[in-house]
């Protein structure tokens, strides 16, 4: 009767603590509901420019560099998720490579999104999920591939992309046209995709008008901010230099200072798209980042 009684007491006070512990407040609703599994990071092309100053105006003037530039397929409960398109898998067929910016840059592709899909098993129409952070062609090249997806876009991106002249914004439809008849999400401002704070688009206009930047919570690597082209690169996300042909000057730094309070509000970390030097530290598809 004791021993019974002592074990109904310890049983009670388990449950005390169990309680507490589930009760522990820092941990946000969403963090416990998290249908991320992980994350494929793929190639999708790098170029080289002769003159990094136009990326950050006064500053490595006449400065050869390389960028990457990666698409991120997201691996969730509910379905997958592609942010970025990357450069336009035709690219890979040119011995070259292919001018752009006027000629100071150069892009190659050296493995198609196609065939990187492809080797893990994943077909374009199964992303049911499609979000680019800009539509300039190193983002938006094989986005004619996702036909089955809904698009979600920032209004004023949309405006920009498929309104009267986009040739303004630098941005060419011929990369993106088929999307027009795709399921469009319109957004204005940032938006919870999955509704379990797993992955949360951030507008992050400046560097064109409907800019946007993605948080990812992974389950192991922990938050993740996918930069888009909101910084291009370490020194100018230290310095908070803005490239010459932004959109918008102020628009970009505030978006910077927006991501920067985001970071240490989450713990997150910044990936920067075209930082070759980070992007060459993070494993590639096929390995899944967890
Ligand atoms: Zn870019």
């Amino acid at each position: 009767m004791n021993v019974a009684l002592s074990v109904s007491a310890l049983r009670l006070a388990f449950v005390f603590i169990a309680a507490a512990m589930v009760a522990v407040p820092t941990l946000a609703a969403d963090e416990a509901h998290n249908g991320v599994q992980g994350m494929y990071v793929l190639n999708c092309g790098e170029s080289r420019t002769t003159d990094l100053s136009m990326w950050s105006p006064g500053f490595n003037i006449g400065k050869t560099w390389e960028f990457s530039d990666n698409c991120y397929l997201i691996k969730h409960d509910k379905g997958w998720m592609l942010w970025d398109t990357g450069m336009s898998d035709g690219i890979a067929k040119m011995p070259e490579g292919m001018k752009a910016a006027g000629g100071l840059l150069t892009l190659r592709v050296t493995k198609t999104l196609a065939s990187q899909l492809n080797e893990i098993g994943v077909a374009p129409t199964d992303i049911t999920r499609l979000a680019i952070s800009h539509f300039h062609g190193d983002h938006c090249g094989n986005a004619n591939l996702f036909t089955a997806a809904t698009l979600y876009i920032q209004e004023r991106e949309y405006e920009a992309a498929f309104g009267p002249d986009p040739a303004k914004f630098n941005f060419a439809p011929n990369f993106y046209e088929k999307l027009r008849a795709n399921p469009v999400v319109k957004l204005n401002g940032d938006y919870d995709v999955f509704g379990d704070g797993s992955v949360v688009i951030l507008s992050t206009p400046g560097h064109t008008p409907g800019h946007q930047s993605l948080l990812v919570r992974l389950p192991k690597t922990g938050a993740v901010v996918l930069s888009g082209d909101m910084v291009h690169f370490e020194e100018n996300w230290v310095n908070r230099r803005v490239p010459a042909r932004n959109f918008n000057r102020e628009q970009s730094l505030q978006s910077m200072e927006k991501v920067a309070a985001i970071l240490s509000e989450k713990n997150a970390q910044l990936w920067i798209n075209h930082d070759k030097t980070q992007s060459d530290r993070i494993p590639k598809a096929p390995e899944l980042v967890e």
